[in-house]
């Protein structure tokens, strides 16, 4: 309960935040310096390089379980995992720090470089099996972007956290319905609460 409301009202700053931008945009045309980049503090920078590495461990397991099993919900996903690389990386060079991520299946972060292996042989026993590895990443995933999120006040940050939330929320919907027609059971949460998941979907 005192996390979810804790991801409500950041996805609501968020929200806010995303509708005042273009009036701001307007104001601001016509004249003057573009505002100097703020210099962010080691926790702001360390969140921004592990997450831009987080997406990439996403994307290149979900590229893999497409590879063995053929479920489309894996590519889908994949290409939009992408995406939110992409946008950690714009804000990597926007903020002038070097990105991190490597070639396929290689983590410059030993923890996730752990993680991808595991999640690799466990996602490699059935589809079941790697369907319940994508639920247990985007609910890791979403648990690290709220504890990003209440360590930085950059407006474009939290908006690209606030994207990559809902996306994870997205995901984990696809795949809980893959999970739950094979299993004809209801989906349990595998690590943020089953009261956070169940909000998420709608239950
Ligand atoms: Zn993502
Ligand atoms: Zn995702």
């Amino acid at each position: 309960m005192r996390k979810r409301t804790r991801i409500t009202l950041l996805v609501c700053a968020v929200m806010t935040g995303w509708m005042l931008q273009p009036a701001m945009a307007k104001k601001g045309k016509g004249g003057g310096k573009p505002a100097p980049v703020p210099v962010l503090s080691n926790a702001e920078a360390s969140d921004l390089l592990f997450m831009r590495e987080e997406e990439k461990l996403a994307r290149d397991v979900y590229i893999a379980m497409y590879a063995e099993w053929s479920t489309p919900v894996f590519d889908n996903i994949s290409q939009s995992e992408q995406t939110h690389m992409d946008k950690i990386l714009g804000l990597l060079d926007k903020y002038g720090l070097a990105d991190p991520a490597l070639g396929f299946g290689e983590f410059a972060d030993a923890e996730l470089q752990e993680l991808f292996d595991a999640l690799i042989d466990l996602g490699l026993q059935s589809e079941l099996d790697a369907l319940m590895v994508g639920a247990l990443i985007e609910e890791v995933d979403m648990e690290d972007i709220v504890l990003a999120m209440e360590r930085t006040d950059e407006a474009d940050i939290l908006t690209v956290y606030g994207n990559l939330l809902a996306g994870s929320e997205n995901h984990l919907n696809a795949f809980v319905k893959k999970i739950e027609a094979i299993t004809g059971e209801t989906y349990v949460a595998q690590w943020i609460s089953q009261e956070e998941v169940d909000a998420i979907l709608g239950r």
